[in-house]
């Protein structure tokens, strides 16, 4: 067994664990292998290894990999970044999911960008730290961006997305991510995702019933030097 097969079922042990310990079904929990600064053969060996859902947050390195992988046509690719407006039609292009929706502004631009019927999914991303220049919604405007969302037809409201603040104890920050979950779903009962844990947090997020989790470098191991 390679590393990286190795590091994967690990892994997947753990994900499971956390999952009976929580009282729930490993099943209803997706694993997204967040690939960001390695190269497009390392998805290619996460893919050949049974990985189906892959995470990058630059637009520019997402489109290059999935343009190169083109040929994995089950792979699904999930833009977790931050993402500019004017970058949303290259965005919509090579992703099947986006987590990082954080204003209207950003909606509207993936909803003009659409050229085809196939929807796109989306998460509302929410803020957990105080600092207003962190990706995502304040908590209190959550339900606002999701009504906007519901509004432009070729978007599909998936859910709610966060990274736990580096000053607080996750278990504490998913529950608040859960309460938004909760209302977000209140106005749209079909938006059940919750896109939450990273490699250091994915056991606290998988109690707090994070639907999706995003692991980098546990799977992957350390990111290349960026130069
Ligand atoms: C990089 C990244 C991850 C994965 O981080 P790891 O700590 O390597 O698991 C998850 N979510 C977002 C938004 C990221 O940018």
């Amino acid at each position: 067994m390679t590393d990286l097969a190795a590091r994967l079922s690990a892994i997947d042990s753990r994900i499971a664990d956390a999952a009976h310990r929580a009282g729930r079904d490993p099943a209803d929990i997706t694993r997204i292998v967040v690939t960001k600064f390695h190269p497009a053969s390392l998805v290619r060996e996460l893919h050949a290894l049974g990985v189906r859902e892959a995470g990058e947050n630059r637009q520019q390195e997402l489109s290059a990999k999935q343009g190169e992988l083109a040929e994995l046509t089950d792979l699904r690719w999930h833009f977790i970044g931050q993402a500019q407006t004017n970058k949303a039609g290259a965005i919509r292009r090579s992703a099947d999911a986006v987590h990082s929706v954080d204003r209207d502004r950003l909606a509207d631009a993936l909803h003009r960008a659409a050229d085809d019927d196939q929807l796109l999914d989306v998460l509302v991303q929410i803020n957990l730290t105080d600092d207003a220049g962190r990706g995502g919604v304040a908590p209190g405007d959550a339900e606002t961006l999701a009504e906007h969302v519901l509004t432009l037809p070729s978007l599909r409201l998936r859910g709610v997305m966060a990274v736990a603040p580096l000053d607080e104890e996750p278990a504490s920050a998913f529950a608040r991510l859960r309460d938004v979950a909760d209302r977000v779903r209140a106005v749209e009962p079909s938006a059940t995702w919750i896109s939450a844990g990273m490699t250091g947090d994915y056991a606290e997020a998988i109690a707090a019933g994070a639907t999706h989790l995003r692991i980098g470098s546990a799977i992957t191991g350390p990111r290349p030097d960026r130069g």
